[in-house]
């Protein structure tokens, strides 16, 4: 309707709905909704509770495919209809993460509370930019507890991101900022007067890489430090590099840990580096997606002994909190740091005294304006199971990832390439004889076979220059059964691949 044909009579005026016929996004008739909500409550129970009984994974068939390619739709589609369509393509083909046999990469197997939160906080709707309601302050518990968790003080700082990605990308802008020596954010990199080095270890995940680039440093400002026979940094080395870099001219910045490389599980010496740092005054972040809340462990909390003194430290509640994506947290020892380097005040986003803009601005700490509310669902399993459970469930993990470290060792042709630190396990199909590059073959073979067979998932890495099939146990589900057949599937495919 143009404004031209607006009809202003008195009449209408007083009658504004025949003036602006009203649209909405609600539905003509709630009871309706209600239904077709319980019915999809009723199959995702369904979904969760019977993901033991599906295939891991399973391709798409090409019509499924092409569904995907349509074009945005002009006209409406009944909401059972639609329902029916997701349920026939996303839910029947997901990654299978959820599974109890996918150990692929490394993620969390999800849980079924996690996934009435997001329901819930998308329902409740709030947006965490920050502000005087619950779910601002829901955040705050959860950055609360989750800096508890790793031994920070109360006063430190947190954030709640997307995953670990950004979270060390959050811990790496503070570092950089803090150890740069200069106003970066008013003069930015080009006014470095020496150029910044970060260290991390050969292993380091590839985010950090993304980071330093984000960051206007460059790749060649993360040196990697070479690592010892159990994939550790070693410390000489980076004693040496430290001292190396300064000699030349470079301002060295920042150390990051490791608690959990994603290749072998591999858990830096966090109170050594937390010497170095502090002896070489430099920032001491932890990447501790993986292995940050070993903490919460009873069996295996002294392994990331240390972390407690880092400056920053970014872990992964949708990994060993198993909290359905996304959800990363970075957490910062040195509050005003943490938010000198993302606040900005702008005429638009003024706090009150009172109301709803009288809380905290969450935004201050990190990239994102709007946030969602990845808070609830960390917030409702930690208080449905208590944090004890997530401990034991933790060591669950690592006490399986011996088991199948023993399964291999006690079925031979198969090859153990790295005794498990803690939840990795990297192994091989390694008959006699054959060549590096015929071993890779094998084992991709026998792997693209596992997943497309739908009996398990796993990924695969290369360490030390050999190729190593690799299952990361973060997953709730997994029992000793499953890593049972996970080997005699591998060597039933094996002998299939590589007859002898
Ligand atoms: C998973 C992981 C990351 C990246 O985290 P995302 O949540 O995938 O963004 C970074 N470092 C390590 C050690 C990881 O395991």
């Amino acid at each position: 309707m143009d404004a031209q044909s607006l009809d202003r009579s008195e009449e209408s005026l007083n009658q504004p709905e025949r003036l602006i016929p009203p649209e909405t996004l609600d539905p003509p008739d709630w009871s309706s909704v209600a239904a077709l909500a319980r019915r999809i409550v009723d199959d995702a129970v369904d979904h969760v509770g019977r993901a033991r009984e599906r295939p891991v994974w399973r391709p798409l068939p090409a019509e499924v495919e092409a569904l995907f390619r349509a074009p945005v739709p002009e006209q409406p589609t009944p909401i059972e209809d639609v329902y029916a369509l997701v349920k026939e393509t996303v839910l029947a083909y997901p990654m299978g993460n959820i599974h109890p046999r996918f150990w692929s990469w490394y993620m969390g197997s999800g849980n079924f509370t996690g996934a009435l939160g997001d329901f819930l906080a998308a329902i409740q709707g709030s947006n965490l930019g920050g502000g005087r309601h619950a779910a601002a302050l829901t955040d705050q518990q959860v950055v609360g507890w989750l800096r508890d968790m790793i031994g920070f003080p109360e006063t430190a700082s947190g954030t709640l991101v997307s995953g670990g990605s950004v979270a060390n990308l959050v811990g790496l802008t503070v570092a950089r900022n803090a150890m740069a020596g200069i106003d970066l954010r008013e003069e930015g990199v080009s006014a470095l007067k020496e150029p910044l080095r970060f260290y991390a270890s050969d292993q380091v995940h590839s985010c950090h890489r993304k980071a330093v680039e984000t960051l206007g440093l460059g790749n060649k400002a993360l040196r990697r430090i070479p690592t010892d026979s159990r994939y550790r940094i070693d410390l000489a080395s980076l004693r040496a590099a430290i001292e190396e870099d300064r000699a030349i001219g470079f301002r060295p910045a920042c150390v990051i840990g490791t608690a959990g490389t994603v290749n072998s599980g591999a858990v830096d010496d966090l109170a050594a580096l937390a010497e170095i740092a502090a002896e070489q005054d430099l920032w001491l972040h932890v990447d501790g997606c993986i292995g940050a809340l070993l903490s919460i462990s009873p069996a295996n909390a002294w392994r990331v002994k240390g972390i407690e003194r880092a400056d920053s430290v970014a872990l992964d509640p949708h990994k060993w909190l198993h909290a359905p994506f996304e959800v990363g947290c970075a957490l910062v020892r040195d509050r005003v740091k943490h938010r000198d380097a993302f606040a900005v005040s702008p005429e638009y986003l003024q706090g009150m005294s009172r109301g709803i803009a009288s809380g905290e601005w969450l935004h201050e700490f990190g990239l994102q304006t709007s946030r969602g509310f990845a808070a609830l669902k960390v917030w409702m399993a930690l208080m449905e199971h208590g944090v004890a459970k997530f401990g034991r469930l933790i060591d669950q993990n690592i006490a399986q990832a011996a088991f199948l470290a023993d399964l291999v060792r006690s079925h031979p042709p198969l090859e153990l390439l790295t005794e498990p630190e803690i939840n990795i396990v990297c192994f091989r199909y390694a008959p006699e004889g054959q060549s590096e590059e015929r071993l890779k073959e094998i084992n991709v073979e026998i792997m693209l076979r596992l997943q497309e067979t739908g009996v398990a998932a796993l990924s695969d890495t290369t360490i030390r220059g050999r190729h190593c099939l690799r299952a990361a146990i973060c997953n709730h589900r997994t029992r000793l059964e499953d890593l049972n057949l996970l080997i005699s599937e591998v060597l039933r495919l094996g002998s299939e691949v590589a007859p002898s």
